[in-house]
């Protein structure tokens, strides 16, 4: 089995081939079963959004013009947590739906937490955990992670969880991405597409915007 995986960040190709990331050396540790030339990473291959769009574009896929139809679904059902990961406060809502269960004891009926939306570069918000106010922060981007991190340092911070994520909007913004011409409001817009697709968890369904334009100018 070959694993390739689809990445809207360059520091993944480093990542992959990162030593911890290296199997053979948890598995097969203290047996010195292996050669040194031996490699048995979990992931094989890292492309870029960037790259696959110019490999799509280069075999003549033109996603506008093909008929909608589901992904093929071979590692099962997948949450709408994990399509929020890609948008700042994603990580953080994920994660937050998780902690008030796991805190509570109780299951959510309203599952999304809009307070940590948006892309404005430093968010807040105020989760009510049966009772216990848990203050927690979004930033985007290092400058506004900066900010955060000096109220820390100071000893300022009121918050219990931080979600720092270095790309402008998050890795929707990433250095992997197709180029986006018009910056900010194209991240706005892909931001609100990724709200859309978990909050119909249909998103194999819909079309991401100006994913053509994108792929123009990938
Ligand atoms: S925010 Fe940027 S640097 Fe961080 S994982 Fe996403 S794409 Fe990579």
């Amino acid at each position: 089995m070959v694993v390739v995986s689809i990445m809207p960040c360059t520091a993944k190709k480093y990542e992959a081939q990162r030593p911890e990331n290296d199997e053979r050396v948890r598995i097969l540790e203290g047996k010195k079963a292996w050669s040194d030339d031996d490699e048995f990473y979990d992931v094989d291959y890292v492309l870029t959004t960037r790259e696959l769009a110019r490999m799509f574009r280069e075999a003549g896929i033109q996603f506008a013009k093909l008929p909608l139809e589901e992904f093929d679904s071979p590692l099962g059902e997948s949450t709408g947590a994990a399509v929020i990961f890609g948008a700042t406060g994603g990580v953080m809502e994920a994660a937050l739906r998780t902690a008030y269960e796991v805190v509570t004891g109780t299951t959510l009926t309203n599952i999304d937490f809009t307070a940590v939306r948006g892309m404005e570069g430093i968010k807040e918000a105020e989760v009510d955990m049966n009772g216990t106010k848990v203050k927690v922060a979004v930033a985007h981007t290092l400058k506004n992670a900066r900010r955060l991190m000096e109220q820390i340092e100071k000893g300022e911070s009121p918050y219990a969880f931080i979600e720092v994520m270095t790309c402008p909007g998050g890795c929707l913004g990433g250095g992997g991405q197709p180029i986006q011409p018009h910056g900010k409001s194209e991240r706005r817009e892909l931001s609100q597409s990724i709200e859309r697709m978990q909050e119909s968890r249909s998103g194999n369904r819909m079309r991401i915007p100006n994913w053509q334009s994108c792929t123009k100018n990938s």
